[in-house]
């Protein structure tokens, strides 16, 4: 079987290293480098933002990864690539105003969440400016180094045998009567029995080209970084919906915005004062230190974040993998198990029904 997959990020890239582990034939289009968009910029924690905000379809798929993801960063270092540096980082969220929700849903999903005091919060996090009386503490969420992971997934794909091919932008999908049989792209037609669409914030556009509507859109997300010593910031810290993720190395991400300003990736001066901003208040040792990086990128927005995982209804060989909104890392490895699922027609992973797309 050749399956053509459009678009190497890193639900592209987790899609066909599950096909090609299943026997597939599998082509990575990219009309960029390899994973250099969404899945680059993000901040790789392993958990939807305030999840009980979020619906049953997200966190199942969520809690799906949080299970396997640990094991597949081991198999993706013994296979000889990349660390993608998985951290059992755990999570610190600071807002008070719905704990008792928070603390209902960590119950019903079994996840570990205690309630902390103020100095237990400042044994957990010794740099934090403590904002309110008492916080949540998941101490089993984790976190992966977005840029490793995707440099890991490269690798393992090449190795397990999987063409990748940059700077392919395809244009269009070619159907046979109800049936897609090749993509056009800027290098030539390649033909298909299977295509999966994972262009990320791109999918609606490439999909309006069958006259379908696709509702995903870009949604920018601004991130700074700053570089403490390692260990300085222990955990990752959620308050009033921004965020910072320190890294192994001692680098400290803080993030994000949510921008809807179509395809314009550029950085802002307004944002980065926000975020600095909400840096300086939450941790004051930042103050003295310089933004070591600004950067941006646009994720796939969906309605309500829930993702597209599915055939397309009435065109064979047509399957999109996309729409992954705020959580494509955290929910990508369970979407990709997911869809290689539905192709192959084996008993899926998760009831398959809420990530259709409505025909
Ligand atoms: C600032 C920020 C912070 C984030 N933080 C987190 C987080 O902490 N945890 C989490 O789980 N998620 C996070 N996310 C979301 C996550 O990064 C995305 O949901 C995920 O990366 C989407 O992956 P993707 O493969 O669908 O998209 P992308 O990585 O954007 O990949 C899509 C690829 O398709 C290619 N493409 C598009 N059109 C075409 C075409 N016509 N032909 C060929 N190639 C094409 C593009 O070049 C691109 O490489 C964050 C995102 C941002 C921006």
């Amino acid at each position: 079987m050749q399956t053509v997959i459009i678009g190497g990020g890193i639900i592209g890239l987790l899609t066909a290293r599950e096909l090609v582990m299943a026997g597939h034939n599998v082509t990575v289009l990219d009309q960029g480098q390899i994973g250099a968009e969404a899945s680059w910029a993000g901040g790789g924690i392993l958990s939807p933002l305030y999840p009980w905000r979020y619906s049953e379809p997200v966190n199942q798929l969520a809690k799906w990864s949080q299970q396997h993801f640990a094991a597949l960063a081991a198999q993706l270092i013994q296979e000889g690539g990349t660390d993608p540096q998985w951290t059992q980082s755990g999570l610190l969220v600071l807002d008070r105003n719905e704990q008792s929700e928070a603390r209902q849903w960590a119950q019903s999903y079994g996840l570990p969440c205690e309630l902390v005091d103020v100095q237990r919060l400042a044994e957990l996090e010794p740099e934090l400016a403590i904002p309110d009386k008492s916080a949540l503490w998941f101490p089993t969420l984790a976190q992966v180094r977005n840029p490793r992971l995707v440099k890991s997934m490269v690798e393992s794909c090449e190795k397990h045998g999987v063409q990748l091919r940059p700077q392919t932008q395809v244009t269009g999908i070619t159907l046979r009567g109800q049936r897609a049989t090749a993509v056009e792209t800027s290098r030539g037609s390649v033909a298909a029995d299977t295509i999966v669409v994972a262009s990320g914030a791109w999918s609606a556009r490439l999909l309006s080209g069958l006259g379908m509507q696709v509702p995903v859109r870009p949604v920018r997300g601004q991130m700074i970084m700053y570089h403490a010593a390692p260990g300085q910031i222990r955990h990752i810290n959620l308050y009033e919906g921004h965020y910072v993720i320190p890294r192994q190395d001692g680098r400290v991400l803080v993030g994000s915005t949510l921008e809807e300003v179509e395809f314009d990736k550029s950085t802002t001066a307004d944002a980065r004062e926000i975020l600095a901003g909400f840096a300086h208040a939450l941790f004051p040792v930042f103050r003295d230190m310089p933004i070591e990086h600004h950067w941006a990128g646009l994720r796939p927005g969906s309605p309500d974040g829930i993702p597209y995982i599915c055939a397309v209804p009435d065109i064979g060989g047509l399957y999109l993998n996309t729409g992954h909104y705020r959580n494509g890392v955290v929910l990508g490895y369970a979407s990709a198990r997911l869809l290689v699922d539905l192709i192959l027609e084996r008993q899926p992973i998760l009831e398959p029904a809420p990530y259709r797309l409505a025909s």
